[in-house]
């Protein structure tokens, strides 16, 4: 699933190619793609001229002009992107955005969990997933960090992947920012030192960093916004390294599950340790 540095390369590359740009005619192959009305929806987008890209959370928001904002959420193998002139939808692309000059962004989705939808900016602000969102991990600071995560019951690996919580990870980059800090994923987030918190906020900013600038990653299908893959599983430590050797200790590195999802950790750098 794209998560944050994914989405915000694609926003990034998104933008220079639609920005400026007016949406002159929309062809919905998949109406269910839409969340909501679909005609509504068609009727919403005819003629608005694109004005920013830019993502929340792993939300791509196209902002047009009206003002409405173009929702996508991308979920497991959803894809906005621009082909070049000349290449034909293919079987999973549900929608076809029309911008003129043979210019066009294709909404695909292989496993069809991903969704669109166009709201205005009262109806975005009272979405209740959108409300709900937790800060975004880059601009949060320590202090931030630590407010929000400290005392916390729950265990460490499930607070960082819950969107409420904090916005944007999901199971790479929560299992890559554990094993850069050192911290096993079932720890417990008030049992974390101070220590960890500072650590795993910091390690947690690098990874999102060094990911945005390798244009994301490109596990299962992800693709930017020219369709081109990221290269930032190169660098993955941990994430989907079951069984291979730790980077740092060459000890096996282990998986478990924490809230449905498997994590990758090491069993020796990432040991259970009790609060100092
Ligand atoms: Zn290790």
């Amino acid at each position: 699933m794209p998560e944050l540095p994914e989405v915000e390369t694609i926003a990034a590359g998104l933008s220079p190619l639609v920005c400026g740009r007016t949406i002159r005619d929309i062809h919905l192959v998949y109406p269910r793609a839409v969340r909501g009305d679909d005609q509504e929806f068609q009727r919403r987008l005819q003629g608005r001229g694109i004005s920013a890209v830019r993502r929340r959370a792993k939300l791509l928001i196209l902002d047009l002009d009206g003002p409405l904002h173009l929702v996508f959420h991308l979920k497991m193998t959803g894809k906005v992107w621009v082909p070049q002139k000349g290449v034909q939808p293919g079987k999973h692309t549900h929608l076809i955005l029309d911008l003129g000059d043979e210019v066009y962004v294709f909404f695909d989705d292989q496993r069809r969990f991903g969704y669109v939808t166009a709201l205005t900016p009262l109806e975005l602000e009272s979405w209740d997933f959108y409300r709900n969102l937790g800060p975004e991990p880059l601009q949060a600071t320590l202090q931030e960090f630590t407010g929000i995560i400290q005392g916390r019951k729950a265990r460490i690996k499930s607070l960082l992947m819950d969107q409420k919580v904090i916005a944007g990870i999901g199971n790479i980059y929560a299992d890559e920012a554990l094993y850069m800090a050192g911290i096993h994923p079932c720890t417990r987030a008030v049992d974390l030192s101070v220590d960890q918190l500072s650590s795993l906020h910091h390690n947690l900013q690098q990874v999102l960093r060094e990911a945005i600038l390798a244009g994301g990653s490109s596990f299962r299908d992800y693709r930017n916004a020219l369709g081109v893959a990221g290269l930032f599983q190169e660098n993955f430590k941990v994430y989907g390294k079951k069984g291979l050797p730790c980077p740092e200790c060459s000890t096996n590195l282990g998986s478990i599950r924490v809230s449905g999802r498997s994590s990758c950790f090491c069993p020796r750098c990432q040991a259970e340790k009790s609060k100092s």
